[in-house]
């Protein structure tokens, strides 16, 4: 029977830390690299925080990276010019591989597992809600960002749109000040993880949400400040409240069909685990 309260979430951060493994230590040597890791460009300060407490506070599973994206972009797919950074592209494929080996293939893995979990191993009809939780850097190419938070999704899979649309509600009603933007300050649809998963799961069993907060919002290094988390939790929760949605929260169509994951299991067989976090 179709349960019409089956919707998971899962919250993923990819860009959690700037950390590197002590065998890639020798590339990051020098006071420019190490000014560009403590830096955005390093990795987004404050999502690992944010990204665990609304996994704690959803009771979600909760995938994340804390090594630099220096080393490699876990949110770029592996064509992508930007996958590898100033420090690492010019190594040859022999040590891109491993790079992608021990970070970036089983960072995917968990996640793929997470939402394979979610999927199947409750109802058959369970929907899930990925969050992708980002920060942004409030200047870029000396142009300042007044977003204070993005919602990014995929316009044409509506179940995002609708979702993006209460949750961008809620937050404006919960907190009227607060500048809050779809797609802003990148689009949903851009090249990343998100964009890469709505290729394996159907547009009613999957939702691929990133949250990007600007981190002119941040209290310290590490975090945003509570009354702005409280904002994101209250709202989410009022966007995701079973009680109060109807169609976003149905069950999806029985013929609906989520991509066998063999093939893709297939490319990502065999990730060197011993750098897992
Ligand atoms: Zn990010």
């Amino acid at each position: 029977m179709a349960n019409k309260t089956s919707a998971s979430i899962l919250v993923t951060v990819e860009h959690g830390g700037n950390g590197v493994p002590k065998v890639y230590r020798p590339l990051f040597e020098g006071r420019d690299a190490q000014r560009l890791l403590m830096s955005h460009r390093g990795y987004d300060p404050g999502s690992l925080h944010l990204g665990r407490y609304l996994a704690r506070t959803f009771d979600a599973p909760l995938v994340t990276n804390t090594v630099t994206r220096l080393l490699v972009d876990l949110n770029r797919s592996v064509h992508n010019k930007s996958l590898f950074s100033e420090f690492t592209r010019p190594l040859g494929l022999t040590e891109k591989r491993l790079i992608l080996e021990r970070v970036y293939i089983p960072h995917r893995h968990d996640v793929h597992e997470a939402l394979d979990k979610l999927m199947h191993n409750r109802r058959r009809e369970t929907r899930v809600i990925h969050l992708g939780v980002h920060s942004f850097t409030p200047v870029l190419d000396g142009k300042k960002r007044t977003t204070d938070l993005g919602l990014l999704y995929d316009p044409h899979r509506q179940l995002e749109r609708e979702f993006s649309q209460r949750w961008k509600q809620a937050l404006t009603d919960i907190a009227p000040t607060l500048r809050v933007r779809m797609n802003d300050p990148y689009r949903g649809k851009s090249d990343g993880l998100t964009t890469s998963l709505r290729r394996y799961y159907a547009p009613d069993r999957y939702m691929g949400i990133e949250l990007e907060v600007n981190q002119a919002r941040l209290q310290n290094p590490t975090r945003f400040p509570p009354s702005l988390v409280r904002v994101i939790v209250d709202s989410l929760h009022w966007a995701v409240d079973l009680r109060s949605t109807s169609r976003l929260f149905s069950a999806p169509s029985a013929t609906s069909a989520v991509k066998c994951s063999h093939v893709r299991r297939a490319g990502y067989s065999s990730g060197h685990r011993a750098m897992k976090r």
